[in-house]
């Protein structure tokens, strides 16, 4: 079998035209705002500020990004944190993680309001996500979710099993899917026989951080296989290369479809940033939730 490849790229691309759209059509009413905060200067959370940034111009939004100092102090950033919560113009808040040894990253996320945590990880939204309420959902996961969906009409009794129990990717993909009626699995360090519950899967997500680790073996004939994967590896002519937590070309020959690395989680992480912005503002304004 050769595998459907599961075009992130694309299908964010699609997604981030429609919200857009719909940015036009609620141009009079009101235009999303999001406030990206960095502080430090870590290479990494700088690349993926800027994208963000880019991103959220594209899509006919208001960026207000908050550049700090590493040394800045909790006290100062919880201060901007406060401004940004009574700001009207901004429907959503970000703060790049990881945060600098000074500041306390969960009081910072719980100090941000919850109707404008469109990272998804304030211990409301966490909590509501359990109990099945609807609430903003982290970014990475809802992602997952919908690249999914684009390969099954329904996740109602597939069997899924996610890799990984991270606050940020694992744990919210597995109560997602949850919500979707899969039966789910959630595998992790210290799991027994991890190839044989992988082998189990209709649905496999991988969010370990292991480069290739899951090997074409581990996979059921004919899976979906959701690789959230980003790791950095030696390439040729000393240069260095992106792979999954898949061992991609070895999934592609067992799975049904599968995601690639980079180019299929990543994007949707982006496009699901702005869904999230887009659903915060209008209901904050009180319009309806565009479904999209
Ligand atoms: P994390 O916080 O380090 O969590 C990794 C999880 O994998 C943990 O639950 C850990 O288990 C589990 N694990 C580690 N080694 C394992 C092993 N040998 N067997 C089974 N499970 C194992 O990482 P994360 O933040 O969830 O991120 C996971 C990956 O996704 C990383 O590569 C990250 O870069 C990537 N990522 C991508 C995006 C995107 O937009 N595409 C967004 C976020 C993260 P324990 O809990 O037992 O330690």
């Amino acid at each position: 079998m050769t595998a459907r490849i599961i075009d992130g790229k694309t299908i964010a691309a699609d997604l981030r035209g429609r919200i857009a759209g719909e940015v036009v059509r609620l141009k009079a009413t009101l235009t999303p705002g999001i406030a990206v905060v960095l502080v430090g200067d870590n290479p990494a959370s700088e690349v993926y500020v800027r994208t963000k940034s880019k991103a959220v111009v594209e899509a006919g939004m208001r960026p207000f990004d908050h550049k700090l100092p590493a040394a800045t102090s909790e006290a100062d950033l919880l201060a901007l944190i406060a401004k940004l919560n009574a700001d009207a113009n901004v429907n959503g808040i970000l703060v790049q993680l990881p945060l600098p040894p000074q500041i306390d990253a969960y009081k910072v996320t719980a100090a941000i309001d919850p109707a404008k945590d469109v990272d998804g990880f304030h211990p409301l939204n966490v909590g509501r996500l359990s109990s099945g309420l609807p609430g903003l959902v982290p970014c990475t996961p809802l992602g997952c979710v919908l690249l999914a969906k684009t390969v099954h009409d329904s996740l109602a009794g597939l069997e899924a099993v996610v890799i990984g129990r991270s606050n940020i990717v694992g744990k919210p993909a597995a109560q997602l899917l949850l919500a979707e009626n899969a039966t789910v699995t959630i595998a992790h360090s210290k799991t027994r026989d991890l190839p044989g519950i992988c082998r189990r899967a209709d649905l496999l997500v991988a969010a370990i951080g292991k480069p290739e680790m899951v090997r074409g073996d581990w996979i059921k004939p004919g899976a979906t296989v959701i690789d959230v994967g980003i790791n950095r590896v030696p390439g040729e002519g000393g240069k260095s290369r992106i792979v999954g937590d898949v061992a991609f070309a070895e999934a592609a020959k067992t799975a049904g479809a599968v995601t690639p690395v980079p180019g299929g989680v990543g994007p949707m992480t982006i496009a699901c940033l702005l869904l999230n912005t887009l659903r915060a503002a209008c209901a904050q304004k009180g319009l309806p939730v565009p479904k999209l």
